[in-house]
């Protein structure tokens, strides 16, 4: 009796606890990244992507159940700490899209010489880098091709977390350009 109790808990735990559930809007503060994602890459985000207090030091999570929606979660303190760096903010987003919408696990590489990481899936945050910003379009394009030639497949049933991590430092290449704001680029193009 008691097996059959506990095999229902582990079921309704992890299988099917989020099917009937309706997907509510994400927060207004995620809604342009959202866009400019699903804009990007011609894929809709109809799961949940919300804020939640997560157990330091993960920032995001994609979480996959068996057979109901994922679900992207953003760690609430660390929104808010770097809610105006728009790529640190992006590099999480759409590193947990990357799971959750293409089912990618992480890849640790790093660029040869360069030293900074081969990808976005890479499992720690490097958007606080001048690298990243220098590089948006390298790193978007490789999100591309990777869910195109489904490198890594993520694993259904299983939670993928990206933890917060200090930039790392290149070996050769030295970014000196000061980041500029991307959505003010973007305003300046429309507005011509
Ligand atoms: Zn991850």
């Amino acid at each position: 009796m008691n097996k059959i109790v506990i095999l229902f808990l582990l079921i309704s735990s992890c299988g099917f606890q989020k099917i009937d559930k309706k997907v509510p809007p994400p927060p207004p503060e995620l809604v342009e990244y959202i866009e400019e994602f699903e804009r990007y890459y011609s894929v809709k985000i109809d799961y949940s992507v919300d804020f939640e207090d997560l157990t330091y030091p993960a920032v995001g999570v994609c979480r996959i159940y068996g057979f109901g929606l994922p679900e992207v979660r953003i760690d609430r303190s660390f929104f808010e700490e770097y809610k105006d760096d728009y790529y640190t903010i992006h590099n999480v987003l759409w590193h947990e899209f990357g799971h959750c919408s293409f089912r990618l696990g992480h890849d640790n590489a790093t660029l040869p010489l360069i030293g900074y990481p081969t990808s976005i899936m890479y499992p720690y945050v490097f958007g606080m880098s001048d690298y990243y910003a220098d590089n948006i379009d390298y790193y978007e394009e490789e999100l591309d091709h990777r869910r195109k030639n489904s490198i890594m497949e993520f694993e259904a049933d299983s939670e993928c977390t990206i933890k917060y991590h200090i930039p790392i430092k290149p070996t050769r290449v030295t970014p000196d350009k000061t980041k500029y704001n991307r959505k003010k680029k973007h305003e300046g193009k429309d507005n011509e």
